[in-house]
């Protein structure tokens, strides 16, 4: 390609709303440009990026078996009633009515698309297992749009669904996925790491992220130091505390405690390290069609994570409950203790189980307990793992130590079981002839937030640095003044070559200044630049590395050589 005849309006100048990265130089280089919140237009270089991306994930799925299809974007909403996901999804789906008065909806992911083109096709366990596929638009109409493709309302993702007649069957296609998975972004040369995830009620190991590493990662990862355990902050768990700090003996009591309400004053009123005492947080907790009140209790020293909240209330939502609401039904905030089922629901953190030496408010206004035993009300309150896990915290797996890192989602497979299966009714004859759900696994890969972890994971202050696997082009030849015979030929030379040797290249043939045509090259993130400038005089050009910005003098009869052998 030429650079003075193709599409890249490259500028000075990045979206006024931009803050990641990856978003001011997708635009400043040319390759997105925005229409309206979440709307992106992909120019040439990007849609040359996502070709690549997309390549390497069908060669990826052709090797485990997977089948592209490409259903309709445009989704009927009947599927969606079906599934009871309509109420669910909410306002991220934008639905419409066609001249008819149908309802339709933009498909945001394709759960129920897919089981509706397998229903009544696939009737046998001789069918199965199927992996059925696409790379397609989805739309969801985020509540916050932002960071330019990191998180649009319409974007490119891959999508995958597949049909088993056992759980077993279903365990081995997870693990091909999840295999696969690693390789495509290991070829994109990304480092990347796979975590555990948020399964909501189906838990357990049902569901895994693939977390780009990437300070500007929305999503907060704990990392074991020695194993391999990785998991989203919502989903990590942690070993039982071995070293505890001393504990306050005291006998069971009430005691007078005058407007000590935090857990810092709490610490300091008793002079005991806030392990030993009980936090509660209120909150108000959202249902389908009702709400209620509900207490989570916590040592001290933890903090509340909500994803593990809302999944241990099966909550659509959860709030902060005011001090105004907590007195309406007869509590004093600041004094809040477990040890009074009465008066709200009680959810409480699994490592107080059986706590014994705990402070906690005693329910009365400017009164605690001490020496409060929580196996008293075993038999009674519901225990559950809701606190966040701590830096320095242990792994379950291994005596290891937990730190956190921050991550970019890139990838979500999941163990669906027969949640969908049933609720459409979709079903297969098993070897004994009887009518069984499909058990299902659902996967996606965001191809679009793809581009931008690349430049997230890889760029410095002057722009872009694609990864040989991901770089729209592979060689920028640059003529540095193309009014020069000798260099102008040199340029047009070496191009042909390259393009016959089937490398992705670009000339750039402009009449501009080579200052700025070498800040243009920097900023698109070319990964080799060869430069054709006042030394081919004496036989020698530069060979321009873009992630080390290292100029190398090579001679020009070897260029060619050399080039090929980089890349
Ligand atoms: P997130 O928590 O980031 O909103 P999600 O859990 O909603 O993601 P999934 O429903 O699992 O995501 O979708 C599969 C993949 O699609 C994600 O792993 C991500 O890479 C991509 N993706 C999801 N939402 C967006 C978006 N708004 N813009 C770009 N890519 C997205
Ligand atoms: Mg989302």
């Amino acid at each position: 390609m030429r650079r003075s005849k193709v599409f890249i309006p490259t500028s000075k100048d990045a979206p006024s709303d931009a803050q990641l990265v990856s978003h001011i130089f997708l635009s400043r280089a040319g390759f997105v440009s925005q229409n309206a919140a979440g709307l992106y237009n992909y120019m040439p270089l990007a849609k040359r990026v996502i070709r690549k991306i997309e390549n390497i994930i069908h060669e990826e799925m052709n090797n485990i078996g997977a089948q592209e299809v490409e259903l309709s974007f445009v989704t009927p909403a009947s599927l969606w009633e079906e599934s009871g996901r309509m109420e669910k999804f909410g306002k991220e789906l934008l639905r419409f009515r066609d001249r008819k008065d149908n309802l339709f909806l933009l498909g945001p992911t394709h759960e129920e698309m897919m089981v509706d083109l397998v229903r009544n096709r696939i009737t046998s366990y001789k069918q199965l297992p199927m992996n059925l596929y696409q790379i397609k638009t989805k739309f969801r109409d985020e509540a916050r749009p932002r960071f330019g493709l990191m998180r649009g309302r319409e974007f490119t993702m891959k999508d995958g669904y597949s049909f088993h007649a056992s759980e077993e069957d279903l365990n081995r296609e997870f693990d091909a996925v999840e295999a696969s998975y690693k390789k495509i972004l290991s070829r994109l040369g990304l480092d990347f790491r796979v975590v555990e995830a948020d399964s909501g009620a189906i838990g357990g190991s049902a569901s895994k992220e693939i977390m780009v590493i990437a300070d500007s990662g929305e999503d907060t990862i704990a990392i074991c130091s020695k194993c391999e355990y990785g998991a989203n902050i919502e989903a990590a768990t942690r070993s039982v505390k071995t070293e505890l700090p001393e504990a306050p003996e005291a006998a069971f009591n009430k005691f007078q405690t005058p407007n000590v309400k935090s857990i810092e004053e709490l610490k300091a009123f008793f002079k005991v390290d806030a392990y030993y005492t009980i936090k509660c947080v209120a909150k108000k907790v959202i249902y389908d069609e009702s709400s209620e009140i509900v207490l989570f209790f916590l040592r001290g020293s933890d903090t509340l994570q909500d994803v593990k909240a809302m999944n241990a209330t099966e909550a659509l939502e959860i709030e902060d409950a005011s001090e105004e609401e907590l007195t309406k039904i007869g509590l004093f905030p600041g004094f809040v203790g477990p040890l009074d089922q009465d008066k709200a629901k009680h959810v409480i953190d699994e490592s107080l189980r059986g706590a014994t030496n705990m402070i906690c408010g005693a329910n009365e206004q400017d009164y605690h307990f001490v020496g409060a035993d929580l196996s008293v009300i075993s038999d009674v309150a519901y225990f559950c793992d809701i606190a966040q896990v701590n830096e320095g915290d242990s792994c379950t797996h291994c005596e290891g130590e937990l730190s956190f890192s921050k991550g970019i989602e890139v990838g979500h497979i999941f163990k669906l079981g027969t949640t969908y299966s049933k609720a459409l009714k979709a079903e297969f004859l098993d070897e004994n002839g009887k009518a069984q759900s499909f058990i299902m696994g659902t996967y996606g890969m965001g191809v679009s937030r793809l581009v931008a972890s690349v430049v997230e994971q890889h760029h410095d202050e002057s722009g872009c640095i694609w990864t040989k696997a991901t770089a729209p082009y592979m060689v920028n030849v640059m003529v540095s003044n193309i009014k020069d015979e000798e260099q102008m030929k040199m340029g047009e030379d070496l191009y042909l070559k390259l393009q016959v040797a089937g490398v992705e290249v670009m000339i750039d043939d402009r009449k501009d200044r080579f200052g700025f045509k070498m800040k243009d090259a920097e900023l698109i993130g070319f990964p080799y630049t060869v430069i054709i400038g006042k030394e081919l005089v004496n036989g020698n050009v530069q060979i321009f590395t873009r992630a080390t910005k290292e100029k190398d003098d090579v001679s020009a009869d070897n260029v060619f050589k050399s080039i090929m052998e980089l890349i």
